[in-house]
């Protein structure tokens, strides 16, 4: 039976895998010792469990395996949070950045290397999809930064690089790990997905009932806005996208969605767009996160806070929540939109991205 990496297992699981693979009744004892060394002290690798005598270790690791993902680099910024540059074994890069809120810390993690889905402000969407995460190479990002930077992480986004609802299977895996009594004790509520609208994963989504909260990149507004700055629109039209999300509100017994618009001068801060927001954001709670654009495109330009505020002022009216994102790490290529940027070259930052890309 082929090793099985346990930072992707519940403690369960892990006890399931190691029954399965014939450990005897000592081996299965140490299961449970090995898997809260690695989730509670993130030890790096099994080699690593200090109280498990030698002989009994290996044979753990005959049925187990663990490596955490390689800290390639790291890059603080002046608002304290960091990204990192995570290696994982076959080479691929993924980042993440730990960000300090009030006195507890949330990692914004990465489920895919790369993404296929393009988004025009998006410097990940520029890489095309390398391949997805596995769920131990998910909670892995979060175990190595904890490891690194001494720290209990409370919070997690999924809004690193990649979507992850078109990994859908191994990021509930990882959500389940994360949220573990004996292991990381990260709720469930305080996990937030966001997704760029995969129509069907939503659907699964609503109907399953997750805890973890889903937020949706709206982008625009207006249909033809939101097509041009995300070619996913192809797939599912703005209205289908609606539908779905409408459908999830419904589960959410009365709280507020979130939907995250981009704030592009001369394209998002209109008088069209404050029409649209009020023609098609109707029949559900909603708050709208006004995230500033992070530039990426040669042909998107950023607006000034004055410009956002002046906006947004103008939707006030209109009587539901919006608030303005602080983007943490711009100066180091840590925020909204900017995962990846140093990995690219001058001609992927000069071409348009492409959807469906996989390199
Ligand atoms: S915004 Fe998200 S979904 Fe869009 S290209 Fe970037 S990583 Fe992919």
């Amino acid at each position: 039976m082929a090793q099985v990496p346990l930072a992707g297992l519940t403690l369960d699981a892990a006890r399931h895998h190691g029954s399965a693979a014939g450990l005897d009744a000592f081996g299965l004892e140490l299961v449970p010792r090995a898997w809260r060394q690695i989730m509670r002290d993130g030890a790096a690798g099994l080699h690593l469990l200090q109280d498990i005598n030698p002989r009994k270790r290996a044979a753990l690791a005959a049925v187990f395996s663990h490596q955490l993902p390689e800290i390639a680099s790291t890059h603080a910024s002046w608002d304290k949070s960091v990204r990192y540059a995570l290696r994982l074994p076959d080479g691929a890069i993924v980042e993440a950045v730990l960000i300090p809120h009030h006195g507890l810390w949330s990692v914004c993690l990465s489920s895919q290397a790369g993404c296929a889905l393009a988004c025009q402000f998006c410097a990940t969407g520029r890489m095309g999809l390398q391949r997805n995460l596995l769920a131990h190479e998910i909670t892995g990002q979060v175990l190595a930064i904890q490891h690194h930077a001494r720290v209990r992480v409370s919070d997690l986004v999924f809004m690193g690089m990649g979507e992850p609802l078109q990994n859908e299977h191994e990021v509930l895996a990882a959500c389940a790990v994360f949220a573990e009594n004996e292991g990381m004790q990260i709720g469930r509520r305080r996990m937030v997905i966001s997704t760029a609208g995969i129509v069907p994963a939503i659907d699964r989504f609503a109907a399953a009932g997750h805890k973890m909260k889903l937020v949706f990149s709206l982008g625009s507004a207006v249909p033809e806005k939101r097509a041009q700055l995300m070619p996913i629109q192809e797939l599912w039209p703005f209205e289908r996208l609606l539908a779905s999300i409408r459908n999830y509100a419904a589960t959410l017994r009365g709280r507020y969605v979130t939907l995250e618009y981009i704030a592009i001068r001369n394209l998002t801060l209109g008088d069209d767009d404050i029409e649209a927001i009020k023609k098609h954001l109707t029949g559900f709670k909603f708050i709208l996160n006004i995230i500033p654009l992070n530039p990426v495109d040669p042909l998107l330009e950023a607006p000034t806070r004055e410009e956002v505020l002046a906006w947004s002022s103008r939707l006030r009216p209109l009587g539901f929540p919006v608030k303005i994102r602080r983007s943490s790490g711009r100066d180091q290529f840590s925020a909204c939109g900017q995962l990846g940027r140093t990995l690219l070259s001058a001609t992927d930052l000069a071409e348009a991205p492409r959807m469906g890309r996989a390199v």
